[in-house]
């Protein structure tokens, strides 16, 4: 962790010293070595939240917002608590999930966090990159940065993954963009926004993004209405060629009848 209590005060680690953590409130020491960036540790223990994980790439995306916004320990009225890594004053808590995460835990950290953004490291497995971009060249295209897929899900493992979340699913693959996954009615709505404009917004609530989600949300709301207007008139033609089928058929019926 970046942070643990001296005094009652948070504070990031240094040589020799000792803290407690913000969270269970155990003793923790401070990690100075060469080979991971500066870090307090739990004292004779893992980290007390299941939950927790800290890479560098963590550590980047934190460092994008005040330090008072890092490390939030989030209480349920359960008592259940949990370190969020990032939560705005407009309160989004931003997760940022390097491992994989099985349905139900992420349900569970969903229905824990209600109001929060997945930003997930893309770049953990390297073919994930790859078959994002060949599942969008083979997606229909709504706009120049939204794409519909369906059926592909089979040969997409990370969005087969991250597609059923309730929350907002962000995927980093360490580019200028970010890629917005977006499940809406059996499909796959993927788009993609400026890595800047989306930290901007949750730095400032201001900014492009604000547009953005509304026009996405609604460009998705447009084409299902307009495929769901396809599917009932292909609906409605294939009912009339079978009521004609069945006109010709009570046709042939009668001229059979009429020649007895
Ligand atoms: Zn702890």
């Amino acid at each position: 962790m970046r942070f643990a209590l001296i005094n009652g005060q948070r504070q990031e680690a240094q040589p020799r010293l000792r803290g407690t953590c913000p969270a269970c409130g155990d003793p923790m020491v401070a990690r100075c070595g060469n080979v991971r960036i500066r870090h307090w540790a739990h004292l004779g223990r893992l980290v007390c939240d299941p939950w927790w994980e800290e890479t560098s790439w963590h550590r980047d995306w934190k460092a994008q917002f005040p330090v008072e916004w890092q490390e939030l320990v989030q209480h349920a009225p359960s008592g259940e608590k949990h370190i969020a890594d990032v939560k705005t004053e407009r309160g989004y808590v931003l997760e940022f999930q390097h491992s994989p995460l099985d349905p139900q835990e992420r349900r569970a950290r969903e229905d824990f966090y209600q109001r929060m953004v997945w930003v997930i490291d893309g770049t953990r497995r390297s073919r994930d990159r790859s078959q994002l971009l060949r599942a969008v060249e083979d997606a229909t295209t709504i706009s120049s940065e939204i794409w519909r897929l369906r059926g592909f899900l089979d040969d997409c493992a990370f969005l087969r993954d991250w597609h059923g979340s309730r929350t907002q699913v962000v995927f980093d693959f360490g580019e200028d963009v970010l890629w917005f996954v977006f499940p809406a009615n059996g499909r796959v709505y993927i788009a993609t926004f400026p890595r800047g404009g989306f930290i901007e917004f949750h730095r400032t609530g201001a900014g492009e993004f604000v547009q953005f989600y509304p026009k996405l949300v609604q460009a998705v709301t447009a084409d299902i209405a307009r495929e769901q207007g396809l599917l009932v008139r292909q609906q409605a033609q294939q009912q009339t060629l079978v009521a004609s089928g069945f006109q010709r058929f009570m046709a042939r019926r009668q001229r059979h009848r009429s020649r007895f």
